[in-house]
């Protein structure tokens, strides 16, 4: 065994911060080096350590769909590459969707997604439906485009609890927006009193594993509550068809990474992997997504027919991954 990896993976665990080049070195070990077996390991041990063994299962509801005029490179709502026209989920299906997810009162997370460019009335207005049906301590997120602190300020005040936003890879070069724009929205919702959640995404074959520490890092520095690692999903029909798709092991080995350079961090920051899969559920991983509506990995209307997973279904997978509790929404543990 490699003493350098040796040495970083010590120091995750004892709770010193990782610093940029440690979390590459980690990330630059081959898929299958006894190195990468380790990383992966001590990950998924030292996040189950401290959690208890729990999981947490979120929630994903697509408001509205339409052709998105950002054009981002490897979205299925992009307006030059997407087949889908103009989604609006109806009142009875945001009801009916939001009853189905929350009733049991043990989702952890309720995301609200709407488009880069988004009505906020209208938002508000599907939010007080969501907000009159949901059950259980379940917390809601948004999920919309680049938002001003007082329009943040606005959807906290009835009743958002944070934020997923993403500075994603490349953003600027496969995206259109500034890069800086992008962060300053996560610094407007934490100005604004809120949580904010977010993921490393979308990792394609051609990101630079510094790319990728990078963007670790920030997540970190944000102090997310949420964050994770997504590959790209060759969308067909969008220019990244035919460039390729990272596996789920290289993927696992991302959010083991992801898992070590988090243990430094006081808060739990619970972590996704997307796509799901037993190999990250076994590194760090510890949060899954079930999906409803448009889904921008999927060209189905209704991703939960497609794509997307259902609440059975993601409870199903943590449970096969050895996980014996889940978390819900304001921390208390229940039995998986
Ligand atoms: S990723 Fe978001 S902003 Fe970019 S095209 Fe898709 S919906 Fe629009």
């Amino acid at each position: 065994m490699d003493r350098q990896i040796v040495e970083i993976i010590n120091k995750a665990l004892d709770g010193t911060p990782l610093k940029q080049q440690e979390i590459v070195t980690m990330l630059d070990c081959p898929d299958t080096s006894e190195e990468a077996f380790e990383i992966r390991a001590k990950a998924a041990w030292a996040m189950r350590e401290r959690t208890s063994n729990a999981g947490v299962v979120f929630g994903q509801i697509g408001l509205e769909m339409h052709p998105c005029e950002a054009n981002c490179s490897f979205c299925s709502f992009a307006k030059d590459y997407t087949q889908l026209s103009n989604i609006e989920i109806s009142d009875e299906a945001l009801i009916a969707s939001t009853e189905n997810f929350t009733g049991d009162g043990n989702l952890f997370g309720l995301w609200l997604m709407m488009m880069a460019t988004y009505d906020l009335d209208k938002f508000l207005d599907k939010l007080a439906i969501v907000k009159e049906h949901v059950s259980g301590p379940t917390n809601i997120y948004s999920n919309v485009g680049d938002t001003s602190r007082e329009d943040f300020e606005k959807m906290k005040k009835a009743g958002i609890d944070g934020v997923y936003h993403c500075w994603r890879l490349r953003e600027g070069t496969d995206t259109p927006f500034d890069p800086e724009k992008r962060k300053q929205t996560l610094i407007n919702a934490k100005e604004a009193g809120l949580d904010v959640l977010d993921a490393v995404e979308p990792i394609g074959p051609e990101h630079t594993n510094d790319e990728i520490a990078e963007h670790i890092l920030f997540s970190i520095e944000m102090k997310t509550i949420q964050s994770g690692s997504m590959k790209r999903i060759p969308v067909p029909g969008t220019p990244f068809e035919d460039r390729g798709m990272i596996t789920d092991f290289r993927l696992a080995q991302i959010v083991a990474a992801q898992a070590l350079a988090n243990i430094s961090y006081d808060n739990i920051c619970w972590l996704g992997i997307h796509e799901p899969s037993p190999l990250g559920y076994m590194s760090g991983a510890n949060m899954i997504t079930a999906e409803t509506g448009v889904n921008p990995r999927d060209t189905a209307e209704d991703t939960s027919k497609s794509r997307g997973l259902d609440i059975a279904a993601c409870r199903d997978i943590l449970r096969q991954c050895g996980f014996t509790k889940l978390a819900k929404g304001d921390g208390t543990l229940i039995d998986m």
